[in-house]
């Protein structure tokens, strides 16, 4: 299907073909004579802006006042637009999305934001549903999950988390589109741990000069268990050496079949507080499509390995809507995941992102996502709620990414008082992340300046190993606001 935009507001193009996306799917756009063709008029009267969006005989406006400054100015007319359209294509096809006129924000943030303005929990969640037409069970979502951040959600201004990118898995899975490379003949893995270590030790020297304490540390990837025992020891022994151990410490040892006694027993020796296990699915079959390399088998043997070396905080990823799976399939994994009673479970939502195999067989074969694929997706993520809420599981973190089926969410559910601190403070974006390795991004907040700063690290790991001290240099200017990158 081919779909045409005009529109006199060019610059708010992106944001308005996303609402479009909620509709469509994976729609191709032309610039000219698509199946459907959509125009967009953006227009100043009277102290007013009317966006007005039509469709042949069918149009829909929504005027504001213009209010005053640039960027206020700016967010209100996104705002508008996004809300004409969304209401035009509402009408058009009859569909109802959950998560309403929101494309690319935190639903979270606008709880807060509200929140901020003096209202109750309830009056946000409330204004969610309102203003952006999501659905109850969303808005009752975002309130659970509010409600379960509090007191976590400000970490002391004198800390800062930590974390550290280590770039290797043991095979590729087909949907992987993370900086990570296979582990392969291992060549690069002693010259990238070199490397890392020299960055970390960079990163300590500073946060001693500013006199910061880390809270969390956090160990991701890639998968950092499919590196040698001895290399990861290197790693964490320098890390705790450099920042102590701060209240909680996740490796993510993910995939099971990296899983072994050796690395689980070097890992609680180095004091390491909270792992993953991720079955992803419990189906064979499935496992075998998306290219894991491992079993479920092994997923079981993993897991109660690590509980027989006594790991007593254990996460498990599971995705919705992976190739081939239908509501049923689903429904099994979560049955299967909720009898083993880890102390979290995250469920993601398949994305496709253009750096997976997944998209390139995608492309291939011409497969696009449909709005009903959406629909039999967020299915899976309700039965995931209702399941997990009734088995003592509590939402306690949220986020979207693009490419996502149907632009629905990843939502991080623990039993209570298991909430992972870095979860929260790196997508509430409410607390500082200094961040190691290949790809990896730290994130600055300056508070008085309502400001974060974000240094990103090269994402090529032969680059990363010889360019670290210019990535460590240019942290350093960043957080001693002597450079200014991206402002969010
Ligand atoms: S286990 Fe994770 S990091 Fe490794 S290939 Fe699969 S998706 Fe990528």
């Amino acid at each position: 299907m081919t779909l045409c935009l005009k529109t006199n507001l060019e610059p708010i193009r992106n944001e308005l073909d996303d609402v479009i996306r909620l509709f469509y799917g994976d729609v191709s756009f032309v610039t000219e004579g698509g199946d459907v063709t959509l125009t967009h008029i953006h227009a100043e009267n009277g102290g007013q802006y009317s966006e007005t969006l039509s469709c042949g005989e069918v149009s829909c406006e929504k005027t504001t006042d213009i209010p005053p400054g640039e960027l206020e100015r700016k967010r209100v007319i996104k705002r508008a637009a996004k809300t004409a359209l969304f209401l035009l294509l509402k009408q058009l096809t009859g569909a109802v999305p959950p998560w309403g006129s929101l494309t690319g924000i935190r639903p979270t943030r606008l709880m807060y934001e509200a929140m901020d303005e003096g209202l109750s929990v309830d009056e946000a969640q409330a204004r969610i549903r309102d203003e952006f037409f999501v659905s109850p069970e969303k808005a009752g979502l975002l309130k659970t999950i509010v409600n379960a951040q509090k007191g976590l959600i400000f970490p002391p201004a004198d800390s800062f988390d930590l974390y550290i990118h280590i770039p290797f898995c043991a095979t590729r899975c087909a949907y992987c589109s993370f900086a990570t490379g296979e582990v392969g003949d291992g060549r690069l893995v002693v010259p990238y741990v070199d490397a890392l270590l020299r960055e970390l030790k960079a990163g300590a020297a500073l946060m001693r000069q500013l006199g910061l304490k880390m809270r969390a540390g956090y160990v991701g990837g890639g998968t950092p268990t499919a590196i040698p025992a001895f290399q990861l020891e290197r790693i964490l022994a320098a890390a705790t050496e450099l920042f102590g151990h701060g209240e909680e410490f996740t490796v993510e040892a993910g995939r099971p079949d990296t899983i072994t006694p050796e690395k689980l027993e070097m890992l609680k020796r180095l004091d390491v507080t909270r792992i993953s296990v991720n079955p992803q699915t419990f189906s064979d079959d499935t496992l075998r499509r998306i290219g894991r390399a491992h079993s479920c088998e092994d997923t079981l043997r993993a897991y109660s390995l690590a509980r027989e070396y006594g790991f007593d905080d254990i996460n498990m990823d599971l995705i919705a809507a992976l190739p081939g799976e239908d509501l049923d399939a689903f429904s099994r994994t979560l049955e299967k995941v909720i009898s083993l009673r880890p102390e979290s479970v995250t469920v993601h939502t398949l994305a496709v992102k253009r750096a997976s195999k997944l998209y390139e067989e995608r492309l291939l074969s011409g497969q696009t996502r449909t709005r009903s694929d959406a629909d039999g997706t967020d299915r899976m993520l309700s039965l995931a709620l209702s399941s997990l809420t009734g088995s003592g599981y509590v939402p306690y973190y949220l986020y979207r990414q693009k490419h996502m089926a149907g632009n629905l969410e990843n939502t991080g559910y623990c039993l209570p008082g298991r909430q992972c601190l870095y979860n929260i403070g790196n997508m509430e974006e409410t607390q500082k992340v200094l961040a190691f390795g290949a790809g990896s991004i730290s994130k600055w907040i300056f508070p008085r300046e309502k400001r974060i700063e974000r240094s990103a690290n090269l994402r090529n790991v032969e680059e990363y190993i010889s360019r670290t001290d210019e990535m460590s240099l240019k942290k350093r200017k960043i957080i001693l606001g002597e450079d200014s990158h991206e402002k969010a």
